[in-house]
């Protein structure tokens, strides 16, 4: 067992923790008051190969492992949050649902420009009345012959109403229940596709989250994902990878606050010494620093199984369950230590914490994580 790591990490670390720092850093207040999307460092995480991390060379991606993916959305969460999770969906729910299941003209029309950066994408599973069960989705994708039509609605898109490629999952055969739904690529350009106003979020308020509505939309045959009927099983793939993501998202908004609070913590003085030389405050920064290296280390253990080829359904979902929890409680913790300064913007941690509650909900709220867990661990028995 080898914990250390390689010097391609390292280098990703570095190049990652550079960019947020000089890039993502500077007006992420301004941001975040006011829902800004942030393109210009979009484009920029595009140029540095961080938005097809995983995608093989032959289609424009870095060829790099999902540990450096890891590493990468830690050091970019620490900071920014919202341009996390804009780089997350396209590199694991897009990217990778591309470069797995599409076919080879999907892969050139598509997965090319998306891991590149020249285009954005977004993934459609959520509706008004479907989150967590998936199997009870309205949207219809209806078989014409020589297309698919496609209507209802969409709900929660993050990149929503900026990416021009959306995976979106749909029920072609109501009758054979989840085994009906399929997974397809949609332009937003095509005629029929709407974009809903743009939703006012607690947290991540720089990404962009819309509902997207489908009336009469034609899909080419061409642009089906896999084969017929397997959409749902697509889906649920998918999001077994985005787990470690989000995962590494939750970790890095974790060790964002921890730093900022350690630091804080050896400046501010009470009672004549720097507050970190009371018990109390150690305890806390103790408890931060233990909880943060156990989230770490599940999420390289799930991301190792995966570009392993092992099982990694069970280790995604712990991993997110646990760096989600640990993201809320050292957020918190982050406030209290920076006292009345934390409950300000300009001490960054009052974000952190708006921004770590999403990580307990989209791909799979904490209770799913844990029917997933249950699952695999019966499974075994
Ligand atoms: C900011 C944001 C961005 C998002 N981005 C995307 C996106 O890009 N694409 C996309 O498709 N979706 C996206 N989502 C949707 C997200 O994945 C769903 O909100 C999430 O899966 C929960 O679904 P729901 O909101 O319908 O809650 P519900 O499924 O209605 O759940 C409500 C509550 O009931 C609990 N619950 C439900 N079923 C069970 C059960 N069997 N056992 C125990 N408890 C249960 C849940 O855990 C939750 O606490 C996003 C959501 C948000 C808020």
């Amino acid at each position: 067992m080898d914990f250390s790591l390689s010097e391609e990490h390292l280098a990703v670390k570095e190049a990652a923790r550079d960019f947020a720092q000089h890039e993502l850093l500077p007006g992420i207040i301004e941001r975040d008051d006011h829902q800004l999307f942030p393109s210009d460092q979009v484009k920029m995480m595009g140029e540095l190969g961080f938005m097809g991390m995983m995608v093989d060379p032959q289609y424009n991606g870095s060829g790099m492992d999902t540990i450096s993916y890891v590493i990468a959305l830690e050091e970019i969460s620490k900071i920014d949050a919202a341009a996390a999770v804009i780089m997350s969906v396209n590199n694991s729910l897009v990217c990778w649902g591309l470069e797995e299941y599409g076919s080879e003209d999907i892969k050139n029309n598509y997965l090319k420009k998306l891991a590149s950066g020249e285009s954005l994408g977004a993934f459609c599973l959520s509706e008004p009345e479907a989150g967590s069960d998936a199997t009870a989705i309205k949207t219809k994708a209806l078989d014409q012959g020589d297309h698919f039509l496609l209507n209802g609605v969409k709900n929660w898109i993050t990149n929503g109403g900026t990416a021009s490629v959306y995976l979106v999952i749909a029920q072609s055969n109501p009758e054979k229940g989840y085994k009906g739904i399929n997974a397809f690529v949609v332009e937003k350009q095509w005629e029929g596709v709407q974009i809903g106003p743009k939703e006012n979020k607690l947290g991540i308020r720089s990404s962009d989250t819309h509902s997207i509505m489908f009336h009469d939309v034609k899909i080419p045959k061409a642009n089906l994902i896999g084969q017929e009927g397997s959409g749902f099983k697509i889906a649920m793939n998918i999001l077994n990878g985005g787990r470690i993501g989000i995962a590494a998202q939750a970790l890095g908004i974790a060790a964002g606050a921890y730093e900022l609070s350690l630091r804080y913590s050896t400046e501010r003085k009470a009672f004549g010494k720097p507050i970190s030389e009371h018990q109390a405050i150690q305890f806390k920064l103790a408890d931060m620093a233990t909880a943060i290296e156990a989230s770490r280390l599940m999420c390289y253990h799930a991301a190792y199984r995966k570009d392993q080829n092992l099982s990694f359904a069970k280790e995604s979902a712990m991993a997110k369950l646990l760096s989600s929890q640990t993201a809320m409680d050292v957020t918190a913790e982050a406030i209290q230590i920076h006292g009345g300064y934390g409950y300000v913007k300009e001490y960054h941690v009052e974000r952190m914490l708006r921004d770590a509650k999403i990580t307990q909900i989209y791909e799979g709220t904490s209770e799913i994580q844990r029917l997933v867990i249950a699952r695999e661990i019966l499974k075994s028995m």
